[in-house]
């Protein structure tokens, strides 16, 4: 695009017409602490979140909190350098092999966030001459890691581990198979169990973004892989971000030894990037520590899930086959979505319309996600509230919903 104010006024027009355009909202007040903690003051007014990652509520838990002014006392408020200069200290040290024992690796890498993992990882696995074999439905930063690498990039139709299987018996050239864990956009779980002796057959690394995974599901919340019963062998490459579940900011590979030192010696978003503020990772530890532990968060968060569900289907509700606290309820159109969002704002409730290109074209969604910090009540008055709102969609987005 040459330098043309009116071509991007144009194109600000365009997403406008088409209702794409994207806006922020300001959270000027959030309710940390208490049983009210799902609640967030936006335009002056409390909403329930019902569309934050923070799944265990532990972005707003008193000791996770209050580890970040002692640590930035003691490290600073940055970390001044990248982590092979001088900004890798001592709770980036501890947090690392924390997560390693976590995820039971041998060694887990810090980033600076969760895009800047998968950029990284793919573009150290994966080069120019190969072949990036994808789900159709993964992360943004999978595709742009894969796009970055130079390598090929092949999908593969959603969670059809067949035809996965299809391309990795015709080719000898993929380098790398990638995989969200829990799918962002609609909640499902990859089928791990069968992409990872295909990967292996065909000697092809195997990485899972379990972004949405860790902390939540299987044991201890120890994530998707774990809970396929999937070691380092199987799955080689695990991805995990930090800002989700545990509440706090930046992202980790974890696998064996030698793999993640080829990483960091490789992974060009990890050399010349800044190492996360240490307070953070401090802050994560304490974090960690209450994920693995406390079992009442994922128990919590469980029934809640299971209570929407059998609400909103006995409302006559069209719910997606996720088990997982991502419950979108795809609408169609984007403007039918944007139209239902706002119906929920006015109701009280914070709920995001997800439009493409985000997903796919004619799946524009309310994404619901539930946390450990919402309450049986708020959930019952969501549902109530997601009725009224789809029940109030204009007659042309019931048309474009197909
Ligand atoms: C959120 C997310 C990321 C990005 O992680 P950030 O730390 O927010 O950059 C990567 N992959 C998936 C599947 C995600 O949902």
């Amino acid at each position: 695009m040459r330098r043309d104010p009116d071509a991007l006024a144009a194109d600000l027009a365009a997403l406008a017409a088409a209702g794409r355009l994207r806006s922020r909202r300001v959270v000027e007040r959030v309710r940390a602490g208490g049983t009210d903690a799902a609640r967030v003051v936006v335009d002056g007014r409390e909403l329930i979140d019902f569309c934050s990652n923070d799944y265990l509520g532990l972005a707003r838990h008193r000791d996770v909190i209050a580890a970040l002014a002692p640590a930035a006392a003691e490290f600073g408020a940055g970390s001044g350098a990248a982590h092979l200069v001088t900004g890798h200290s001592l709770p980036h040290h501890a947090l690392e092999e924390e997560l390693a024992a976590f995820t039971g690796r041998e060694r887990a890498l810090l980033f600076s966030t969760g895009y800047l993992a998968n950029l990284g990882a793919i573009t150290a696995f994966a080069g120019r001459g190969e072949v990036v074999l994808q789900d159709r439905l993964n992360h943004a930063s999978l595709i742009d890691g894969a796009r970055l690498s130079g390598a090929r990039l092949l999908r593969y139709g959603h969670g059809d581990a067949a035809a996965a299987g299809r391309v990795l018996a015709e080719r000898d050239d993929v380098a790398l198979l990638a995989t969200d864990g829990v799918f962002s956009m609609d909640g499902d779980v990859a089928p791990l169990p069968a992409l990872a002796p295909l990967a292996a057959r065909a000697r092809a690394w195997l990485l899972v973004d379990d972004a949405h995974g860790l902390g939540v599901l299987g044991a201890g919340g120890r994530g998707c892989v774990a809970a396929a019963g999937l070691d380092a062998d199987a799955v080689p490459l695990l991805v995990g971000t930090l800002g989700k579940a545990f509440g706090t900011f930046g992202a980790f590979v974890a696998g064996d030894a030698t793999t993640i030192e080829f990483l960091l010696q490789h992974a060009r978003t990890y050399i010349y990037s800044t190492a996360l503020p240490p307070a953070v990772a401090a802050a994560t530890r304490v974090a960690l520590r209450l994920a693995a532990a406390e079992e009442w968060r994922r128990e919590h968060l469980w029934q809640l899930i299971a209570r929407f569900r059998a609400a909103a289907a006995a409302a006559g509700l069209q719910l997606a086959v996720s088990a997982t606290p991502i419950q979108p309820l795809i609408v169609g159109g984007a403007a039918a979505a944007v139209r239902a969002s706002a119906a929920l704002r006015e109701a009280g409730f914070w709920v995001a319309a997800i439009r493409p290109p985000t997903v796919p074209e004619g799946t524009a969604r309310l994404r619901v996600t539930l946390s450990a910090l919402h309450r049986a009540a708020d959930v019952d008055a969501l549902v109530a509230a997601l009725v009224a709102a789809l029940a109030t969609r204009a007659p042309a987005a019931r048309m474009a919903k197909r």
